[in-house]
């Protein structure tokens, strides 16, 4: 599904262009690292916004946070990357309207993911929009050959501005419609709606990473245990 290792260097032919393109350059690595710890491209995707639905914090507040997501997670090449924050700059207003769109489609697929990791049923209107998103995005696959075979790539075009989701569309369909469903956890942080592939053995993965949430948590939990063992919270404080 990814188009590459996104971490390959960025477009060098891009190097010697005018002032536009060392902006370009400016931009890799870029300024905001993505968490891509879904285990899922499309979870990764709904990830891109931190907090939880109640408090967020949007992590794609520009077309050019949706095209340094796009290609850090592998969703587009780099030089498609480059080539769609220049398409963004000449035209903005189309930009704009691109990224709105990915922002609305990024809720959608959390609502549905969300609702499957809850064990509710998904909101019909939900997946008749996941379903409008996907028969615009499926046109555009196509076979690409790799050393071993084939795997599913894109087509070029780089005027799409519109195109940075569509892997994403179609790893949520997949995701969807494969067992593995059954595997995808919302995080039992406080403040974090992210969702998760749990795939240790038992099953009792609670939080997107152990690192943040996980850590909180145990933070939390034992400090919770001093103060109960202490029997009066106020006591030394
Ligand atoms: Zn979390």
């Amino acid at each position: 599904m990814h188009e590459g290792d996104p971490r390959r260097g960025a477009g060098s032919h891009m190097a010697s262009h005018m002032k536009k393109s060392e902006t370009e350059q400016d931009r890799w690595p870029p300024a905001y690292v993505f968490d891509l710890s879904g285990g899922r491209l499309c979870l990764d995707f709904v990830n891109t916004l931190s907090g939880s639905r109640a408090r967020p914090t949007e992590r794609l507040r520009s077309y050019d946070d949706l095209v340094s997501w796009g290609r850090q997670s592998g969703a587009i090449t780099a030089p498609i990357a480059e080539r769609l924050a220049a398409e963004a700059r000449a035209r903005p207003r189309d930009a704009a309207r691109a990224l709105d769109s990915a922002v609305r489609l990024r809720e959608v697929m959390f609502r549905i993911l969300a609702a499957c990791a809850d064990l509710r049923p998904a909101d019909e209107t939900d997946v008749a929009a996941l379903n409008v998103a996907l028969s615009e995005a499926l046109p555009h696959q196509r076979l690409v050959k790799t050393p071993d075979g084939f795997e599913w790539g894109w087509v070029e075009d780089a005027e799409a501005l519109g195109r940075i989701p569509w892997a994403a569309i179609r790893s949520a369909a997949d995701l969807l419609t494969s067992p593995d469903l059954r595997r995808v956890r919302r995080c039992a942080g406080a403040n974090c709606d992210w969702l998760f592939m749990d795939m240790s053995r038992n099953r009792t993965r609670r939080w997107c990473d152990m690192k943040g949430c996980g850590n909180r948590a145990k933070a939390r939990r034992y400090y919770e245990r001093h103060r109960a063992r202490r029997g009066d919270a106020h006591a030394h404080g």
